[in-house]
């Protein structure tokens, strides 16, 4: 991100002006970053409590995910999949194994993950279930976020998301999330899938109540139904299990995997399923000219070679206890709610302090990084390599940044 002969000031003005403003970054300019850490273009360190929205589980530039990307940059990096490589088939059967499914379909970015998802569902809603051309449905949950394609923001209820947008896809029912009957009222013959974040994360880390996935998943297998998980930003160890599903013991027909699936080096995404699901794609009915290149599928292999062993998500599940306990103890100075799993948590701040946006300005000044979801609530999803001492660190600043701004607002009043 640095540029050559640029400081901060620089490179911000040039992206301010060339760059399209679809985003509101804070104004940290990355020169580089190692582990949870990471240092601007002035050499000040900051500690990453957003890992790039959970692409950077395993830490900026993990040793072992660098040397295979080194090592494969050395030897093959595209080949189209108009040809083999010998990097595909190894990571589609360690992801399918660790999916414990049995085909896997690479894609790169999150949203692709979803869109082919949704074609997959219809596909075999019209092949398999008997569903009559161009009337599948797909039942989704309010204030779900599966990314910013036309047919994804078709059924976002964040009017930010959709406004000027349309015209929209048709064939998705909305129902509220947590609530198990909604869908089961929702479904008709003609309903393909049930698309879900298992915790919505975009829309604040909401954890649903404790029988709403078991439900759910009960619902789908009797009405023939296929359920599909997003587990993009859940999964891959972020909240202490390999995937936000196994803490409810509930298996989705369908995974939707991407952000940590590559590493924090490429764009890598997939659907998982069964053969009688992702068997309903035959050759030219879908595709993608960097789903399942070389450089990401060596990448891949490590990154689910690191799963593998446990280690990310023990992590996650005993340093998450540690990040909630010391953000719960805040609530009364100025926090009103933490909520999450494992290293992921979202923190509502009482508004009178100030808003996310407000707060995270304040924190980053403060050396932590982290970023606002939704007015209000701040998300903490550092790298899970990330240390005990350094979360006691991070709470240590929140904490001084929450009692500045209490005092600062007596102050005015
Ligand atoms: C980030 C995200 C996506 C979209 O991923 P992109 O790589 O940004 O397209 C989809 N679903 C969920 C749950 C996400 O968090």
């Amino acid at each position: 991100m640095t540029l050559v002969d640029a400081g901060s000031a620089d490179a911000l003005a040039l992206e301010d002006r060339y760059t399209a403003h679809n985003y509101s970054p804070l104004p940290v300019v990355a020169a580089s970053a190692d582990g949870a850490w990471i240092t601007d273009v002035e050499g000040r360190r900051y500690l990453d409590c957003l890992a790039a929205y959970s692409a950077v589980n395993f830490g900026h530039r993990h040793p072992a995910i660098t040397a295979v990307a080194h090592a494969q940059l050395d030897t093959v990096t595209l080949v189209s999949r108009a040809f083999h490589s010998d990097r595909l088939g190894p990571f589609c059967a360690a992801l399918a194994r660790l999916c414990g499914k049995e085909l896997v379909l690479p894609m790169n970015s999150g949203a692709e993950a979803v869109e082919s998802g949704i074609k997959v569902a219809r596909k075999w809603g019209t092949d398999v279930k008997g569903v009559p051309a161009g009337e599948a449905n797909i039942i989704v949950a309010e204030n779900n976020f599966h990314g910013r394609t036309i047919s994804i923001v078709s059924f976002s209820t964040d009017e930010s998301a959709r406004s000027g947008f349309g015209p929209f896809t048709p064939g998705f029912r909305t129902v509220p999330f947590g609530d198990p009957d909604a869908i089961a009222a929702a479904i008709d013959e003609n309903t393909v899938a049930v698309l879900l974040e298992p915790i919505q994360g975009e829309a604040g880390i909401i954890v649903p109540p404790a029988d709403y996935l078991p439900r759910v998943r009960d619902i789908c297998s009797r009405h023939r139904v296929l359920m599909i998980a997003d587990e993009i930003q859940s999964g891959l160890a972020r909240t202490g299990r390999t995937f936000a599903c196994d803490h409810w013991d509930v298996v989705p027909d369908v995974y939707l995997l991407g952000k940590a699936l590559g590493g924090g080096v490429m764009p890598l995404s997939a659907v998982v399923a069964d053969a009688d699901v992702l068997g309903v794609l035959h050759p030219g009915e879908h595709g993608s000219t960097f789903g399942g290149n070389p450089l990401a599928a060596a990448i891949g292999t490590t990154v689910v070679e690191l799963l593998a062993t446990g280690e990310f998500q023990s992590r996650s599940a005993t340093l998450g206890t540690r990040l909630h306990d010391r953000l719960r103890a805040l609530i009364g100075s100025g926090v009103l709610a933490v909520r999450g799993l494992g290293l992921w948590a979202g923190v509502d701040i009482d508004p009178a302090l100030g808003t996310g946006k407000h707060l995270s300005h304040l924190l980053a000044q403060h050396g932590v990084l982290v970023k606002d979801t939704h007015g209000s609530t701040l998300r903490f999803a550092p790298p899970l390599v990330i240390t005990e001492e350094e979360i006691d660190w991070a709470v240590e600043q929140f904490t001084a940044v929450l009692a500045e701004e209490r005092a600062h607002r007596a102050s005015v009043r």
